[in-house]
């Protein structure tokens, strides 16, 4: 048996950090899959892409994948990282973002975060560029969009990839565009907790047309599964591939998700800002958003504020889950060597200040008001 601690249990009065969406649909879709004799990557994975690529990716080349961690790997090898080559990677992210670069070899330069907005600090980055850097990976922390204009600058002026790590921040826009079409590579995550689910799943949109040939070969160990299909050996392997695929039972799901994505987000929405609106007005708190040319995708709401853990030990009386979801990447051992001697000014100052609320399509309205009116209750 498991225990139920860390997590709260699941009852009417306690409402859960996170919670998986399923869509309505959700039998049927996997009835049809399977009986079918699809039921790995196939023509769903197919139809996926495409509808993926019209509503989200700005019609852009798409590659789905078994998670967003493999969506990250394999844009790192497409945008050419090598061993040795520098990196500029967020120091506040999901450790998904920068463990792949440690199979690579690549060089980890930890850029620090902006302490309003948990988002990369641009600053930093500009300090971090040398002759060696190949490329920039940011992450849009919650599904708030880095200031994507000012990266593009840097990245064009000094001829270097940009990586968006966009697992958090699917349905956000910049100046009314797809965020997609601000970086080369742009990677999303179906892992179970995030807006629209397949148990695991990722996806990546590029801009570059000539390597989605490449890309699907190396999803499926360097070989060019349509050639090999037609059973004849005519396929040699002239590139290491691995195994970074979608099954058709994980795009069966996504697809009815899709369909849904607007209710979906719509509630987030509503919900992100019923917290920002009651929590603003709390002078000891401060809220994680910004004004800008852009829509946030309401992943997470995050706030900042001194009396954390007080907080976070009285909602959960109240049956109320809250968390940390990411800490700095520096502390962990793995990313030693690449931390040695270094400071992380803003990472220091808020490290054990930010809190996420729940946000999801299983908790209600009135559940965020009832929520931020105990924080202001508790935070005076
Ligand atoms: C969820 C997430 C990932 C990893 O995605 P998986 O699908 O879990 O592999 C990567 N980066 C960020 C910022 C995430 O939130």
């Amino acid at each position: 048996m498991f225990k139920d601690y860390p997590l709260i249990k699941e009852s009417k009065k306690t409402v859960t950090q996170f919670y998986p969406h399923i869509p309505k649909k959700y039998l049927s879709a996997l009835k049809r899959v399977f009986s079918t004799r699809w039921v790995g990557q196939g023509p769903l994975v197919d139809k996926l892409e495409m509808i993926f690529s019209k509503k989200f990716g700005n019609n852009l080349p798409t590659v789905a994948v078994g998670s967003g961690t493999d969506a990250l790997h394999l844009s790192y090898i497409l945008a050419g990282i090598k061993k040795g080559d520098e990196v500029i990677c967020p120091v506040f992210t999901c450790t998904a973002t920068n463990i792949p670069l440690l199979y690579i070899g690549a060089k980890i330069k930890f850029a620090d975060v902006d302490p309003k907005t948990l988002n990369i600090s641009i600053e930093s980055v500009k300090k971090l560029i040398t002759k060696k850097t190949k490329a920039i990976v940011f992450v849009n922390y919650g599904g708030l969009p880095c200031d994507l204009i000012e990266l593009n600058k840097i990245a064009k002026k000094k001829k270097i990839k940009l990586i968006q790590d966009a697992a958090q921040s699917l349905g956000a826009t910049y100046r009314k565009r797809s965020i997609t079409s601000y970086s080369d590579f742009t990677i999303f995550s179906f892992q179970a907790i995030k807006q629209i689910t397949s148990g695991d799943g990722g996806m990546i949109v590029f801009k570059d047309k000539k390597i989605l040939k490449k890309a699907r070969r190396i999803r499926w160990f360097g070989i060019d599964r349509l050639a090999k299909q037609g059973g004849t050996w005519e396929n040699d392997i002239k590139e290491v591939g691995y195994k970074y695929q979608m099954t058709d039972i994980g795009a069966s799901l996504l697809l009815e998700s899709i369909k849904e994505f607007k209710k979906i987000w719509k509630h987030r929405r509503n919900i992100f800002n019923i917290y920002k609106k009651d929590l603003s007005k709390n002078k000891k708190i401060h809220v994680v958003d910004k004004d800008g040319p852009f829509e946030h995708s309401n992943w997470l709401f995050t706030i900042i504020l001194k009396k954390k853990d007080h907080l976070q030990r009285i909602l959960r009386g109240y049956g109320v889950e809250t968390n940390q979801v990411h800490f700095r990447n520096d502390r962990y051992s793995i990313f030693k060597k690449f931390v040695k001697n270094k400071r992380f000014k803003n990472m220091d100052k808020i490290e054990n200040e930010y809190l996420v609320l729940p946000i999801h399509t299983k908790m209600s309205l009135s559940d965020a008001k009832r929520i931020s009116r105990l924080i202001n209750k508790i935070i005076v």
